[in-house]
């Protein structure tokens, strides 16, 4: 099913950012013998500190979630949450160059150009650099949507341009174990209809699917797709 997919590598700015976009995937494709990298930016509360007083342990929130979605490999890099437009973009890429010279992913899912996010931007950016094409093994690269993140971007006037041109069905499982990695995050989880509601997630992952006529989707937009 996934023949040409054998090395996933998942860039995000922030922990949960790969389980927001792509968790549902990630959990599919480990469990068909994908063997998938996840690598974060950021590593500090930063803007998200004052919003309670159950301070969590994000390190390990990210481990926790990357072992319930069967991620092998894990980097976590320490710059600031909602900072990363004060680091210079050519120590951005190289950090990311790094991962994809250490790693030698096949395919890379990051976050998209056009979330409200300055880092989930600046990121995207940074990992088309690093993948592109000539640089090593990167066959495909793909940017997925984060709830309150890609929606909230439209729903602020910035122009549309994650345009879903990929869908990943996934089985009920699969939208259990992006839900299971979610927690992980604790306070990350909101209460209906925040967009990072569980309802909200399982609202999306049904919209996507009606889209294609599958009970549950994740959808993707494809920046590239190499074929040999
Ligand atoms: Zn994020």
């Amino acid at each position: 099913m996934h023949r040409q997919m054998r090395r996933l590598l998942v860039v995000g700015a922030h922990g949960d950012d790969e389980t927001l976009g792509a968790g549902g995937t990630i959990a599919r494709l480990a469990e068909e013998g994908v063997t998938v990298s996840l690598c974060v930016l950021t590593n500090d509360d930063g803007s998200r500190s004052e919003t309670g007083s159950g301070v969590i342990n994000r390190t390990a929130a990210i481990e926790l979630a990357a072992k319930t979605l069967g991620i092998e490999r894990l980097r976590i890099h320490e710059f600031g949450d909602n900072r990363l437009d004060t680091v210079g973009h050519l120590e951005l890429n190289r950090v990311v160059e790094r991962e994809v010279r250490d790693f030698e992913p096949d395919t890379i899912f990051t976050t998209g150009m056009s979330d409200l996010s300055t880092d989930h931007a600046l990121v995207s950016r940074a990992a088309r650099v690093a993948g592109r094409p000539g640089k090593g093994s990167v066959r495909e690269l793909r940017t997925f949507e984060v709830r309150s993140a890609t929606d909230v971007g439209e729903a602020s006037g910035l122009p549309i341009t994650f345009r879903p041109n990929c869908w990943q069905c996934l089985d009920e499982t699969h939208l259990e174990r992006k839900v299971e990695a979610l927690r992980a995050y604790g306070k990350e989880l909101e209460p209906w209809p925040n967009p990072r509601s569980e309802r909200g997630v399982r609202a999306l992952a049904e919209y996507r699917g009606s889209q294609i006529s599958v009970g549950l989707a994740e959808a993707f937009e494809i920046v590239r797709f190499v074929h040999h």
